[in-house]
């Protein structure tokens, strides 16, 4: 019985696609909770470096180059031709520095295209006030002070105690 088919087939000629129109047109929305492409922001970044040790496959470097005035370029890459998309980075990052967006459109012709990466300046820590040199002539002013202090103390205490002495006699 072919007729059926037939119906069927005419049928479909003046029904709508049940498929999406992709590529052309808006690609369709991702579904939520997707893990697409990484996302991340160098500005909310402390460089814990939590997202490298929790991520398995090592998809996550990090450079640091240290700069001339003591401050450091700091560079984190993840690398999407690895990634495993387990968000894994993501949940542990306190800064929510790195997010999986719904961008599932990763595609390219070369390695640069996979990988995701910010760089920032981390300051040095301001240098201490004094050196250490100084800092040991301070504490040795210090001590000599205090036992100064300590013998005067006990010199104004001398005549006293003879007082107390001689009552006692
Ligand atoms: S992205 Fe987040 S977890 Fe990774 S180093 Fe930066 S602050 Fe730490
Ligand atoms: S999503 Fe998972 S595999 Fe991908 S970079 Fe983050 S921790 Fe690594």
């Amino acid at each position: 019985m072919i007729l059926p088919y037939l119906g069927q087939s005419f049928k479909n000629l003046f029904s709508k696609p049940v498929t999406e129109a992709f590529p052309a047109g808006d690609p369709p929305k991702a579904a939520e909770g997707y893990r697409g492409r990484l996302h991340y922001d160098p500005e909310l970044c402390i460089n814990c470096g939590m997202c490298m040790r929790v991520c398995a496959p090592q998809a996550i470097t990090r450079e640091i180059v240290p700069l001339e005035n003591g401050d450091q370029q700091i560079t984190f890459t993840y690398d999407m031709t690895s990634c495993t998309f387990c968000r894994m980075c993501s949940d542990f990052c306190t800064k929510k520095a790195i997010t999986l967006t719904d961008d599932y459109m990763i595609v390219g012709s070369a390695h640069e295209d996979f990988l995701v990466s910010g760089t920032f300046i981390k300051a040095a820590p301001p240098k201490p006030k004094f050196t250490p040199e100084q800092l040991e002539a301070m504490k040795k002013a210090a001590a000599a002070k205090k036992a100064a202090a300590a013998a005067a103390a006990d010199g104004e205490k001398k005549p006293e105690e003879k007082a107390e002495a001689k009552g006692e006699e």
